[in-house]
């Protein structure tokens, strides 16, 4: 096996090691004394070689899991002992910016960061900024169907892919068709956005890029409760204000985060955008829709500037290093009149364990992404797994019960697994066939979406 693979992508772009992702029950297990096993790790140079590994793959019957930064958090990289991984770390050329269209042409394995800083060096801004940002590829963030920081002005990736180009598992490949946008047919790269590796590779991508705004302006706000900040949320955003940023802190994790609040309060960290005095009249409509609230200043603005990359993977690796730790984040999404019961029963129950924090960011007119953390020390690790699984059981079941999302933009991988039948109902039938006309063999990611077809 290795030597087929190595006369495909030569000696170097060879080796065998444990391969997983961030999936924090991965983490737990390995720490448990369950680490992964070892599998061939293949590094493909360029579109040939990758249909040429998938060819060989599909004649050999070996599941392939395509491989980005390896910074999921639902373990939808995990492979198996003998299957193989494609890491696409080689194909990490911008090939193209096109200032005057706002287009941006780019292979899969660029890392999410230093194509932002590589438009921030012309002006201009992706707009996609992931927590992990740092740690990702352009495929990745495409794979997961991610949601950044700044999506609700720019949206999420699905909004951002203009076309892409992909190597089917037969080999065939499909290339980047015209934007911006066309009514030949569905948008079928779309298929590819959040399927995880599961019906192909990504090997590159055409993305919609912006002008870096004129100037920003950010505030911060405490209210009463969830509610009074929910209403100033949904307000803004049915105004047709598109702030860069809209983050309410539940008094949890308020407090969490440094935030000087009073016993109950909410924190609202908020920032407009764009030409100076458009940035400054978005900010004063907003300070009107948050009337009753107490005004912050500027402070929680910077404050949350400073600190938005703290949440990491090497920080949630450190704390998952201590026996018995657990710690993971849950981000469901639903409508605006759904999300104080969602707050509520979710905070019920991951508050076992001691940390159970919520905000609430990626606003629509409709609704937003409820986004939940939770953790604590349990004495052994099968009380401390027993303790995340009943977290997540809670969680689900209050999200499937009320008519949110299971995921806003963390995907299914094995974390999921168990319940993306329940949300996708007859939608499941749509995806199955799609996975069996494109990957009959099944020989893409296992793993993808919970591995049912
Ligand atoms: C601390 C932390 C914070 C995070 N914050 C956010 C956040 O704010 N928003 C968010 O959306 N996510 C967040 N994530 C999750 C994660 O960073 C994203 O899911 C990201 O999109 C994964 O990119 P990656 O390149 O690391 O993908 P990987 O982890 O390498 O792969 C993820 C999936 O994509 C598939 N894949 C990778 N490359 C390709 C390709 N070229 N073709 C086909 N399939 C491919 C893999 O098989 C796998 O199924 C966070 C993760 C961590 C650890």
């Amino acid at each position: 096996m290795r030597s087929s693979l190595e006369k495909i992508v030569g000696v170097a772009a060879v080796d065998e090691r444990p391969v997983r992702d961030m999936w924090p029950l991965g983490i737990m297990e390995e720490r448990a004394g369950n680490p992964s096993p070892k599998v061939l790790v293949v590094r493909p140079a360029g579109r040939e070689q990758v249909a040429e590994v998938l060819r060989w793959a599909a004649a050999n019957q070996v599941a392939v899991t395509p491989m980005g930064g390896g910074s999921g958090v639902c373990g939808a990289i995990g492979p198996a002992a003998g299957e193989i991984v494609l890491d696409m770390g080689a194909l990490d050329r911008v090939l193209e910016i096109d200032e005057t269209n706002l287009t941006c042409r780019c292979e899969a394995g660029v890392n999410g960061y230093a194509l932002e800083r590589q438009l921030n060096a012309r002006g201009l801004t992706l707009g996609h900024y992931p927590s992990s940002l740092p740690g990702t590829t352009v495929g990745g963030l495409i794979a997961t169907r991610s949601s950044g920081q700044e999506s609700s002005r720019y949206g999420s990736i699905e909004d951002i892919v203009v076309s892409l180009a992909v190597v089917l598992p037969d080999g065939s490949f499909a290339a980047p068709r015209p934007g911006p946008r066309s009514a030949v047919g569905p948008a079928l790269h779309q298929l590819f956005i959040g399927a995880e590796g599961g019906l192909g590779v990504v090997i590159g991508a055409v993305l919609r890029i912006h002008r870096l705004p004129e100037s920003t302006k950010g505030q911060g706000y405490a209210f009463k409760d969830v509610h009074a900040g929910l209403d100033c949320m949904r307000s803004v955003m049915q105004a047709g204000i598109r702030p860069l940023v809209m983050r309410l802190y539940d008094a949890e994790d308020a407090a969490f985060n440094g935030y000087d609040l009073s016993a109950e309060e909410c924190a609202l960290v908020v920032a407009t955008t764009g030409i100076t005095g458009v940035a400054a009249a978005e900010a004063e409509a907003v300070k009107s829709f948050a009337k009753g609230a107490r005004g912050l200043g500027e402070e929680p603005w910077h404050r949350w500037q400073k600190h938005r990359f703290d949440l990491s993977a090497e920080r949630l690796q450190t704390f998952l290093e201590p026996a018995g730790a657990y710690l993971d984040t849950i981000e469901l999404a639903s409508l605006w009149t759904v999300l104080p019961d969602l707050h509520t029963r979710v905070k019920a129950a991951i508050g076992v364990g001691g940390l159970a924090l919520c905000h609430f960011s990626h606003a629509y007119e409709q609704g937003c992404c409820a986004y939940f953390t939770f953790g604590g020390s349990a004495e052994t690790e099968s009380e401390a797994r027993a303790a995340y699984g009943r977290a997540w059981e809670g969680a689900m079941s209050a999200a499937l019960e009320l008519g949110a999302t299971i995921s806003h933009h963390h995907g299914v991988g094995q974390a999921r697994a168990r319940w993306v039948a329940d949300e996708l109902g007859g939608w499941m039938r749509v995806w199955q066939a799609v996975k069996g006309g494109i990957d009959p063999q099944g020989i893409m990611n296992p793993r993808a979406l919970g591995g049912r077809s």
